[in-house]
């Protein structure tokens, strides 16, 4: 069973769709279901509206599930496991206040030491804590020996025992830790292997170390995908635009694109260009580059241009909006536009009314001679009789007849235009 489960604490950030896509893709290879778990234990971080977000975005990218869970509807069961927990002794409950606690921690970093829980409150002993009145929080036992597992990026990882303390399992609220929510969730629903980002190597320990707790004796693999870097090579924040996925679909990268793209990036792949059902195909998770990966916009772009001359005409048309057949136009532009919101752009300044700046004159005798003409299908033939009718020539002819056909002085070819602007040289010219 492969999982991917994300917070609804803000927009998906491009490193969980890359976990997203890379654990469907898995269950896909290897028919296995696939869950989407929302992890909404952390209320005052969860934003309304996300958990629907991340259905839609995850939809868009053609990411489907065979079970979907709320973490916060497992909440007995997580009290249930911590109160066994307390009750054969390998949990205890914790009185230290935040005030205690951080003095001891800063005492530990005067001394240059790393801080780890000193176990004060495990010498308590017999505390009833279903009838305890008195605020306090659930820490499991450290582990005493080694802990080991199998990463199918990193190889084998040894954590030593003393890596971890006594670490809180249930908050005084009686809300589980992120920790202990995702590790007993796993657990329950027969989570076989975790794809998840680099950042959460060091909580694997614990949950492990919490599953073994409860006895649960059957074998987790792992893949944690390494960092993202910014193109200045510092991990990419939060705050970055291409970071949010949302803010990708929204400034017209494809989301076949936006995949294509995260399952090349740090990766060694048959083909540059490929849509995911391509990449179940040959999908091969020991082949991502265990350094992390940096982020080319440059990169992205020419993979969704190639991914919008790869849509359906039917379809292109659906994004653009345009009202009428524009679709092979706008995969035209995509020799200079890279995003649909570019090619928008392109071919709203077409169908819009213009600015002739210095060439009104030569404009509007152009829109003249061209008014309720039938136009021959090709454009040497059309732009010989334009010339000889309007008797324009050189810069004077060819820029405003640009201008009058596009809207701008510049652009690609007007030989090669000219045919897929034809249809609507009419109705461009009464703009
Ligand atoms: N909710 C965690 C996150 O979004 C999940 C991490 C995991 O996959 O275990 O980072």
């Amino acid at each position: 069973m492969y999982r991917f489960a994300p917070s609804p604490t803000g927009d998906m950030h491009i490193g969980n769709l890359r976990a997203a896509l890379f654990n469907y893709i898995k269950s896909r290879q290897e028919n296995i279901d696939f869950i989407l778990r929302i992890e909404d234990t952390d209320n005052v971080r969860n934003i309304a509206g996300k958990e629907e977000e991340i259905k839609d975005i995850l939809t868009k990218f053609g990411i489907t599930w065979q079970h979907y869970y709320v973490q916060s509807e497992n909440l007995k069961f997580h009290r249930q496991m911590a109160l066994k927990l307390v009750s054969e002794k390998k949990a205890f409950a914790c009185f230290c206040t935040e005030d205690d606690l951080a003095k001891k921690k800063e005492l530990a970093k005067s001394k240059n030491q790393a801080y780890r829980y000193d176990g004060t409150c495990e010498k308590l002993s017999d505390i009833d804590v279903l009838n305890c009145e008195k605020p306090f929080v659930i820490r499991l036992k450290k582990p005493c020996k080694e802990m080991k597992f199998m990463d199918f990026i990193k190889g084998e990882i040894t954590f030593n025992s003393t890596d971890i303390d006594s670490f809180v399992i249930m908050r005084a609220d009686k809300t589980p830790t992120y920790n202990f929510a995702c590790a007993i969730d796993d657990m329950l629903e027969g989570v076989t292997c975790i794809i998840r980002g680099e950042d959460h190597v060091s909580n694997t320990p614990k949950q492990e170390h919490i599953r073994a707790s409860l006895d649960y004796d059957k074998n987790m693999t792992y893949a944690h995908l390494p960092i993202i870097l910014n193109e200045d090579g510092v991990k990419m924040s939060k705050r970055e635009a291409h970071s949010s996925v949302k803010w990708m679909l929204d400034n017209g990268y494809l989301a076949s694109a936006i995949a294509n793209y995260l399952i090349l990036l740090g990766n060694k792949t048959p083909k540059e260009i490929f849509t995911l059902e391509e990449a179940i195909e040959w999908f091969d998770l020991s082949k991502i580059s265990k350094s992390p990966a940096r982020f080319d916009t440059k990169r992205l772009m020419q993979i969704n241009r190639e991914h919008i001359k790869m849509l359906d005409d039917n379809e292109l048309n659906k994004y653009l909006q345009f009202g009428q057949d524009v679709a092979q136009l706008a995969k035209f532009y995509t020799q200079e536009a890279s995003t649909l919101n570019e090619i928008k752009e392109k071919i709203q300044m077409i169908f819009s009314s213009k600015n002739y700046e210095e060439f009104v004159n030569e404009c509007n005798l152009i829109k003249g001679v061209l008014m309720d003409q039938e136009l021959p299908m090709d454009y040497e033939t059309f732009k010989k009789d334009l010339m000889e009718k309007t008797a324009l020539k050189g810069k004077n002819f060819f820029m405003p007849l640009r201008l009058v056909l596009t809207g701008v002085k510049h652009g690609p070819e007007l030989s090669d235009l000219y045919i897929l602007i034809r249809p609507f040289i009419q109705e461009i010219i009464r703009k």
